[in-house]
């Protein structure tokens, strides 16, 4: 067989079946999607902390930061999916926040970029 060597147990493995934003992905579970492309997908936070509350996140399973790292592909296919997403949302003012380890207040292990706009943002955050 010719194509890219993957076989179905690797197309299984970049899916995490106990991991809650792959099953965003997936469409096994229901979110309000705001933006799509090839290498990510986002969608409104369930608990808004701004007007506009958006995770974006990787098609792909990455535990953190750290780890996508690991994928330079996947790391620009996330900026990609920030960039589309800011743009099809009309943002000209956002913040992004990765949050990165339990105790930081990471609370699901799928890398995800909040992008929060429509509020005033204090600096230094709390
Ligand atoms: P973290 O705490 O890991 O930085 O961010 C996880 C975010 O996911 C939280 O802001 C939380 O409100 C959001 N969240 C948790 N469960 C769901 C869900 O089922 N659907 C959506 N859309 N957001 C969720
Ligand atoms: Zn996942």
């Amino acid at each position: 067989m010719t194509g890219t060597g993957l076989t179905a147990a690797d197309t299984v493995q970049a899916m995490n079946p106990d991991c809650l934003f792959c099953r965003i992905v997936a469409g096994e579970i229901p979110a309000t999607v705001v933006y799509s492309d090839d290498g990510a997908l986002a969608f409104t936070d369930l608990n808004p902390q701004a007007p506009t509350h958006v995770l974006v996140v990787p098609r792909r399973h990455f535990v953190d930061i750290g780890d996508l790292a690991t994928d330079p592909e996947a790391g620009s296919a996330l900026l990609a999916g920030i960039r589309g997403t800011v743009a099809s949302l009309g943002l000209s003012a956002y913040r992004t926040v990765f949050n990165t380890g339990a105790a930081a207040g990471q609370s699901v292990f799928h890398v995800h970029a909040h992008v929060l706009a429509g509020r005033r943002f204090e600096w230094p955050p709390g």
